[in-house]
């Protein structure tokens, strides 16, 4: 369970005293539904194995270096809303998705602040779910389009608006207005 949320309170007493309360805000549940479900077990199997080494942290930043084939140098900073995050991997640079790298940084830097991390519930629950499809299926409603599954296109659809991007086309209608299926079927 993330038992932690992210919140800053600042309290004034009788006498104009302030007071200012920080709780920790938690890396790893911020990241989980910007992340791909396998990318995820990637990571933590990559906090689990060691491979990451934090260079310097407080309860802002963190710059790490995660030692696999290569070496990647990952930041990740709280925003004041939500989390910004980098790693020189190949991966991250070209797509911009959350690599293994900042998964395993984020359970880490999260460990470090005793912060628990997300159990597998949460993960299976939170993490964006591999694709309905494969790229052959993709491939073949391109080749027929006239006899293409509109359901599958309405899924697909609706997975690409999983990354937070609504797009007007996403909620396809079942059947177009105009077509009735009982004048087709005549
Ligand atoms: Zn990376």
């Amino acid at each position: 369970m993330v038992r932690v949320k992210h919140a800053e309170f600042t309290l004034v007493n009788y006498w104009g005293v302030c007071y200012h309360y920080y709780v920790m805000k938690s890396a790893t549940s911020m990241l989980l539904a910007k992340t791909n479900r396998e990318i995820w077990c990637r990571g933590q199997a990559y906090a689990n194995e060691g491979h990451v080494s934090i260079i310097r942290h407080d309860n802002q930043e963190v710059h790490a270096l995660v030692k696999g084939t290569e070496d990647y140098h990952i930041i990740l900073k709280f925003a004041p809303k939500g989390i910004s995050q980098s790693c020189d991997c190949p991966y991250f640079q070209k797509n911009r998705y959350i690599c293994k790298h900042v998964v395993a940084v984020a359970i880490i830097w999260d460990e470090k602040r005793g912060i628990s991390c997300p159990n597998q519930a949460l993960i299976e629950q939170k993490t964006v779910p591999p694709p309905a499809f494969s790229r052959r299926d993709i491939n073949n409603l391109f080749k027929k389009p006239l006899i293409a599954d509109l359901d599958q296109v309405r899924i697909l659809a609706e997975e690409t608006a999983l990354g937070g991007y609504v797009r007007p086309h996403s909620r396809l209608p079942k059947m177009p207005k105009w077509t009735s299926p009982k004048k087709m079927d005549t």
